[in-house]
């Protein structure tokens, strides 16, 4: 049906690439290109080397980009490598013509800063040059969003709650190590709290709103109060919501960890002279940590994603709870890589599946909760991410 080029060869595009190889019929060709083209051969021999194609590309680079497109001509460019790389791509994608599709939105290098205004900006020139991108097609953002948009499509007259939780009840048997790229991970969570009430954002200091929340088929877990990119769009989607959270699990292990990399300035994103050259801390430390594309192995247990939603239907007040809980070792079994990577790699797959088969593709620069969601919702039950549905329960929030 169609040629894609998926840039990034971490945890993420290694599920990407196995979800398109088991889709022939969906994704004709596919040519798999990151920085360190190695990596991307062996993702090319695991999941069925003679379906994928591999280069080598520094996509912070256009004029590097715009030739690789050029010369194979991909329908759509997936891009799973780092939220820095996401204007140059979706730059190189609007110089030829080709849709484009992430799991991330762009934060600068030296400011952990994470907004859609950046990529908002294409917005005109992709609809005059009738080019669709798909924003934030992950878990979250991504099926968070789109369980959002169902939500409002099925069951809610008006969204009123919104409270995004996210549980990740795995072990990996390492002392400490983050489960997508390390340094955007560890930005992500060090920075301050944030959520929409009342028309406005709210601040918190980092963790400083927390409590247990209770996951299905894992049960209590803390969970604490952070900023999620998704928040951003959706408030602006569903101007119903009154109140908009999100909240993530962390054991007392990871915080403590956290700590002392904070206190002892290795989160830091300015570089520092070490030994006659600039260092950044937070590059080191990712060099020092654990590959999250290598946890898989021994990661045992579930991740738990959901919307649990507060609104009114047919003039009165009802909650609902929709969930997806997937398995590390199912995860692991499948495609090689733990649940987070295949939590992300999966939604980005069918959001490219979406929009070769034409009922995702539209002129300009959208958010996942813009397009329908259950030709999408359809594909998460068949694809390895099936959900469930809970009506009028105790949201605990
Ligand atoms: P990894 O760090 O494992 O992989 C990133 C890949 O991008 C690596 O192969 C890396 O190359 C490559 N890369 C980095 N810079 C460049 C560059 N300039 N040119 C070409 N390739 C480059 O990350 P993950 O797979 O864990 O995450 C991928 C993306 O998914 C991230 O943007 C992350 O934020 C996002 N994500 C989204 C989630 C969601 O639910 N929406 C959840 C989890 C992650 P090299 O191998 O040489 O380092």
């Amino acid at each position: 049906m169609g040629k894609v080029l998926v840039i990034g060869a971490g945890g993420v595009g290694t599920v990407v690439v196995h979800k398109m190889v088991s889709l022939p019929e969906v994704f004709s060709e596919i040519l798999l290109a990151s920085r360190t083209k190695t990596k991307c051969d062996a993702i090319a021999e695991r999941a069925g080397k003679d379906r994928v194609d591999t280069a080598q590309i520094n996509a912070d680079k256009v004029p590097q980009l715009v030739k690789l497109i050029n010369s194979f001509r991909p329908d759509i460019v997936v891009n799973v490598a780092l939220p820095y790389q996401d204007l140059h791509i979706m730059e190189a994608c609007l110089r030829t013509g080709v849709a484009y599709l992430d799991t991330a939105n762009y934060e600068p290098l030296d400011e952990a800063r994470y907004e859609y205004s950046w990529q908002w900006a294409f917005h005109d020139r992709y609809r005059k040059a009738g080019i669709t991108a798909i924003l934030g097609c992950g878990f979250d953002p991504g099926v968070t969003s789109i369980f959002t948009a169902y939500a409002a499509k099925h069951h809610f007259d008006e969204l009123h709650y919104l409270d995004i939780v996210d549980c990740n009840a795995g072990d990996h048997g390492k002392p400490f190590a983050t489960n997508f790229n390390p340094e955007i991970n560890i930005r992500e969570v060090t920075q301050k709290g944030r959520y929409w009430e009342n028309g406005k954002w709210l601040y918190t200091k980092p963790h400083e709103i927390h409590k247990p929340l209770t996951y299905p088929d894992i049960g209590p877990k803390e969970s604490y109060l952070i900023y999620h990119e998704e928040l951003e769009s959706l408030v602006r989607n569903f101007p119903t919501l009154k109140r908009a959270r999100f909240w993530m699990t962390f054991g007392q292990e990871y915080l403590t960890h956290l700590r002392v990399i904070q206190n002892i300035g290795m989160a830091g994103i300015e570089p520092v002279m070490f030994d006659g050259r600039e260092i950044v801390p937070i590059r080191f430390l990712k060099a020092l940590l654990p590959d999250p594309g290598e946890l898989g192995e021994n990661y045992k247990g579930w991740t738990s994603i959901g919307c649990r939603i507060r609104g009114i239907r047919d003039g009165k007040e009802k909650t609902y709870y929709i969930y997806n809980n997937c398995s590390h070792e199912a995860a692991y079994k499948e495609t090689g890589a733990q649940a987070v990577s295949y939590t992300t790699g999966v939604p980005a797959a069918i959001g490219a599946m979406m929009y070769l088969k034409g009922t995702w593709k539209k002129p300009g620069v959208f958010n996942v909760e813009e397009f329908d969601p259950d030709p999408f919702m359809e594909q998460l039950n068949m694809l390895g991410l099936p959900w469930n549905e809970l009506h009028d329960v105790d949201l605990e929030l």
